[in-house]
């Protein structure tokens, strides 16, 4: 059977490896007789799925004990709304910078729970470059500084994140999440809906300084509060025990092949290859964003006239390629490159741009 040319925004391929272990182990994990979706989530086998993602998260991101890493519910649009219910103080503010119709909506949530402020804006650059962030002093009576690292819909993505900062600050690493090392350490909490870089869609990780749990109140409803999950383990409720299953056998593979460091290698190279197409072509491609905001992820581009966009797809599709049409709201073309797509796939859509502009 042929495997897809997946080039998806999310969900979207896992590694191959990972199904082939699924597979094996679909009707009787582990000697239990049952498939992990069968069994409680209170029994030991379970227990140790849980423990060991954990484990396998803080070691691929380098966590240290200060963190809580919680795997929740609801997406990373959920966490729009726990963010500022749980960490947005009474009479200060949530900052944020819109980079991407993912912030957006995460401020327009925000506001709906408290004061929510928007520090700097690509919104006039039809977001075509992460703003640069000046006057970080002003930012004062601060929540938290929030950020959506990589902006999934337009392509772009922050490398120089703020730093010297006297907030916590926030990020939505929903699609660029393990796709190179960060310093867990310059973030008050990371949020990420696993289903670009980390395994299926349903289980949500978030990743947070444990002295921030201070801040939930009393009133929020449990599965609201960060706290009732931090003290459960994750297991205050039912989880989402095939969704966890799988990502952790998603982090086994990313430890397998050398981590966050080989992960970043890799994806620099993918990315090479479709940005160098776009930057030979002489405008028969163009890029969405702005060379310094690329992103590592999502490469968008779009061709000069509507008639060659649908050209370039159709055939695309018909070659096996699946997944390049650009988000609805910007159109054009997106060829989504996340971890867990192979080198291999990326070479191949690199040389189909080619042979299609050649032609
Ligand atoms: C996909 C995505 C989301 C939405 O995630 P859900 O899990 O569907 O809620 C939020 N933020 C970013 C940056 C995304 O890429």
């Amino acid at each position: 059977m042929k495997r897809a040319l997946n080039f998806n925004a999310g969900p979207t391929a896992l590694p191959e490896a990972v199904l082939k272990i699924a597979e094996k182990e679909w009707l009787n994990y582990k000697g239990t007789g049952m498939n992990v979706m069968e069994m409680s989530h209170r029994s030991k086998p379970y227990e140790e799925i849980n423990t060991q993602a954990q484990a396998l998260l803080r070691k691929l991101l380098n966590i240290s004990d200060d963190y809580e890493i919680l795997f929740l519910q609801g997406g990373a649009s959920l966490q729009f709304t726990m963010l500022p219910m749980n960490l947005l103080e009474e009479g200060k503010k949530g900052y944020y910078a819109l980079t991407g119709s993912w912030s957006e909506k995460a401020l327009k949530e925000a506001k709906k729970i408290g004061d929510a402020e928007v520090v700097a804006s690509g919104k006039d650059n039809n977001y075509t470059t992460i703003p640069k962030l000046t006057d970080l002093d002003s930012l004062e009576n601060g929540s938290y500084l929030h950020i959506t690292s990589n902006n999934t819909i337009y392509g772009t993505q922050w490398n120089d994140i703020p730093s010297n900062l006297n907030l916590p600050l926030v990020a939505d690493m929903s699609s660029d999440i393990l796709c190179r090392p960060i310093d867990v350490n310059s973030y008050g909490l990371i949020y990420a809906g696993a289903q670009k870089n980390l395994g299926p869609s349903g289980v949500t990780v978030v990743i947070l300084k444990k002295d921030l749990l201070e801040r939930s109140k009393d009133s929020l409803p449990s599965m609201l509060d960060y706290r009732t999950h931090a003290k459960n383990d994750s297991l205050y409720n039912t989880p989402p025990t095939l969704a966890v299953y799988l990502l952790k056998l998603v982090l086994e593979w990313a430890d397998s092949i050398g981590g966050a460091e080989a992960l970043e290698t890799m994806n620099k190279q993918k990315a090479a290859l479709l940005y160098n197409e776009i930057d030979e072509s002489n405008g028969f491609y163009s890029g969405h964003a702005e060379v310094s905001s690329r992103s590592l992820m999502n490469v968008t581009f779009t061709l000069n006239s509507k008639e060659l966009t649908d050209a370039f797809l159709s055939e695309a599709k018909e070659l096996g390629f699946t997944g390049l049409n650009g988000h609805r709201s910007v159109g054009g073309c997106r060829a989504s490159i996340y971890n867990a797509v192979p080198l291999e796939h990326v070479e191949k859509l690199a040389q189909f741009m080619k042979d299609f502009r050649t032609r």
